[in-house]
């Protein structure tokens, strides 16, 4: 299939590794020149590299908090009239909702929710100008199935999920759409980080328990980041353009219902 993506112009945000980096290889396999942002340079630096090389396209490594203003002046300075906006940051810390104060949840919020927000709203006219525009968030599967111990993300993401349900059906008609994509476990560091704790007390390797784990899951396996940055490319495809506002669980059959 001809995704219709070569030339386009990409910022895919929170990039060097993981869920992110496979969004940015993905879209520059079929020709989209891709900003890459992540505030470790030396990691960034390579992943920019890896990128160039496999696909030969442009892309431009952007070292920055992507949740401060700075970071995302940085960013839209590099491409200022993108194509196409995949929005993506760290998650919040697992944790206790008696034990977060206010700061807590404004992090939460400034990352999970207001950033990418504030990012729509420094692309999306330009996006609706041009006729063209694909926006996709990472957000979690928690949002379908809240996870108890991270309340922060539950709470954050649900707000840019409402908020983007809104938006995106105010912009589809100028071929701009806004959907996201919920990812279930998928193997990657935050993955590791996340079971780190577990794996150290046990004298485990946290890729072995991993794997165990997702063997006992409804597909046996955890999620490649490839297959997601896969999913991400064909939202942003010109075939994907009646695609408008939803949210696509990529968790392995985990979540288990009728209707998606
Ligand atoms: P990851 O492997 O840890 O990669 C995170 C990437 O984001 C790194 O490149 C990191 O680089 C960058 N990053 C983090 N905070 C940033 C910031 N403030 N500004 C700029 N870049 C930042 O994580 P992942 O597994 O790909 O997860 C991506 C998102 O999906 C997270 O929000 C996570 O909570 C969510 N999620 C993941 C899973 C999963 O199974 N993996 C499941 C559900 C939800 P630097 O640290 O150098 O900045």
């Amino acid at each position: 299939m001809d995704t219709g993506l070569k030339g386009k112009k990409a910022i895919v945000c929170a990039a060097s590794k993981g869920l992110g980096r496979a969004c940015a290889m993905a879209l520059a396999m079929e020709g989209v020149d891709v900003v890459i942002t992540a505030r470790t340079e030396a990691v960034l630096q390579a992943t920019a590299a890896e990128i160039r090389a496999a696909t030969g396209v442009t892309v431009t490594a952007v070292v920055g908090d992507i949740t401060t203003e700075a970071g995302r002046a940085a960013a839209l300075a590099a491409c200022p009239d993108p194509d196409i906006l995949v929005n993506n940051a760290g998650g919040p810390p697992p944790g206790d909702f008696r034990d977060w104060e206010r700061d807590d949840w404004i992090r939460a919020l400034d990352a999970n929710m207001l950033t990418p927000i504030f990012l729509i709203r420094s692309v999306v006219d330009g996006m609706i100008a041009r006729k063209f525009g694909r926006i996709v968030n990472i957000t979690s599967g928690s949002v379908k199935a809240p996870i108890a111990e991270i309340g922060l993300s539950n709470g954050a993401r649900t707000g840019l999920t409402g908020f983007v349900a809104g938006l995106a059906r105010q912009v589809s008609r100028h071929n701009v759409t806004i959907n996201n994509l919920l990812p279930g476990p998928f193997h990657t560091d935050r993955l590791r980080s996340n079971i780190g704790p577990a794996a150290k007390a046990a004298n485990r390797d946290p890729d072995e328990m991993l794997i165990e784990r997702a063997k006992s899951s409804v597909s046996g396996r955890l999620g490649e980041p490839a297959e997601f940055g896969a999913a991400c490319a064909f939202l942003c495809s010109t075939q994907a353009g009646f695609i408008v506002g939803q949210n696509l669980l990529l968790d392995g059959g985990a979540f288990n219902s009728m209707l998606g």
